[in-house]
């Protein structure tokens, strides 16, 4: 058996050893004499497997008490309507930060709810910069502050945390979640697709201020009110078991690594092999501001593009598996969130070097 040196934005490459634990796992839980699949989801065994990968994340995370952990379907695209749907509380208007390309669909989808102030813009930078806190025109009155913690294909991440006062702020973190340390207090609602940094697609994670919850838009589908889910413990219908386990799988692994100080360190590490040879190249060229480069998702370019082809065709060769940019923008994009060693970063940089000591 050969693993690929797996680059992909999401899905993406997940823990091997959460991988071995699943298929030794896979026929007879625990001695239950069942797959984790095949349980129900009201029997003692799920329900613990449940219980402890929610304590775990609220470990991992050190999130407070006065918030709630959801686990719900639809992704982070469904989000992008279940937050207005639940966070307007009466308010008719929300803030929105534009970063890029997923922080334009949860603008578009929210439009269908309320109105929406576009707070700061990148587009002058063409997305290439998170805007600073001093440019961004907050509306007192808004219902929320929406943005996008890393944007996955611009590959534009915050490396502060907004202060917007009294209005809650909101974070699509769906390809940063568990990257690093995160002050859980300083938002009111982080929702997160599962398929990068959590575990399988299917599953979305939803972590709120349990003040902000209650007020839904009555038309809300009663499996994105986020109260009643609170209030069932996520299981108001059928949840999604099987990518909750994994997920909890994950939560384990990380807390043995060393929980989200140590996962820091180590993605800092990676990213900066990458973005330290990126910027000493002419060859490559990476867009975004430096201040403002994502950690998990690094975007480059060939200066000559004719060249993509043959790059990604020997990157296949060694091994190396989905490192073509998302298609709205091209050129290439390393997506190296935790599950990926330092040494698949080595990897690629090796191959870089020597494709351009072949072509430069
Ligand atoms: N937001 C961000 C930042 C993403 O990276 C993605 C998926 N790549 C989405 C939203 C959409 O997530 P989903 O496909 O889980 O709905």
């Amino acid at each position: 058996m050969t693993r690929a040196i797996n680059f992909s934005a999401g899905p993406a490459a997940l823990p091997e050893p959460v991988l071995q634990r699943a298929a030794a796992e896979m026929l007879d839980w625990h001695g239950s004499g069942m797959s984790v699949m095949e349980m129900s989801h009201r029997g003692k065994e799920y329900m613990a497997i449940h219980a402890q990968a929610e304590a775990d994340l609220r470990e991992l995370m050190a999130i407070p008490a006065n918030y709630k952990v959801l686990f719900m379907q639809g992704g982070a695209i469904a989000q992008n309507a279940i937050v207005p749907m639940n966070l307007l509380r009466g308010r008719t208007s929300a803030d929105y930060v534009h970063t890029g390309e997923w922080s334009k669909k949860s603008i578009q989808e929210a439009k269908k709810y309320c109105e929406v102030r576009i707070a700061a813009t990148a587009e002058a930078s063409r997305f290439t910069h998170v805007p600073p806190r001093t440019e961004w025109q907050l509306d007192p009155n808004a219902a929320y502050v929406h943005i996008c913690a890393n944007e996955t294909i611009g590959g534009v991440e915050y490396h502060w945390t907004p202060d917007t006062g009294d209005v809650p702020l909101v974070a699509d973190m769906s390809s940063n979640i568990l990257s690093r340390p995160v002050d859980v207090s300083r938002y009111g609602l982080i929702y997160a697709g599962a398929q990068k940094n959590i575990g399988p697609a299917g599953l979305t994670i939803v972590i709120v201020r349990d003040d902000l919850i209650g007020q839904a838009l009555p038309v809300t589908p009663s499996v994105f009110d986020y109260k009643q889910l609170a209030d069932n413990d996520s299981m108001l219908n059928t949840p999604p078991t099987y990518a909750i386990y994994i997920a909890g799988l994950v939560f384990q692994w990380l807390k043995d690594q060393g929980g989200l100080d140590a996962m820091a360190a180590h993605n800092e590490r990676k990213a900066a092999l990458l973005y330290d040879f990126l910027d000493a190249s002419s060859f490559y060229v990476s867009p975004v501001a430096k201040a403002d480069r994502s950690r998990m998702n690094v975007p480059f370019r060939l200066k000559d593009e004719s060249l993509d082809e043959a790059f990604l065709k020997g990157a296949q060769e060694r091994g190396m598996v989905q490192l073509k940019g998302h298609r709205s923008v091209g050129g290439m994009r390393a997506s190296i969130y935790n599950a990926m060693p330092i040494e698949g970063v080595q990897a690629l940089v090796d191959y870089m070097k020597e494709f351009e000591a072949r072509h430069g």
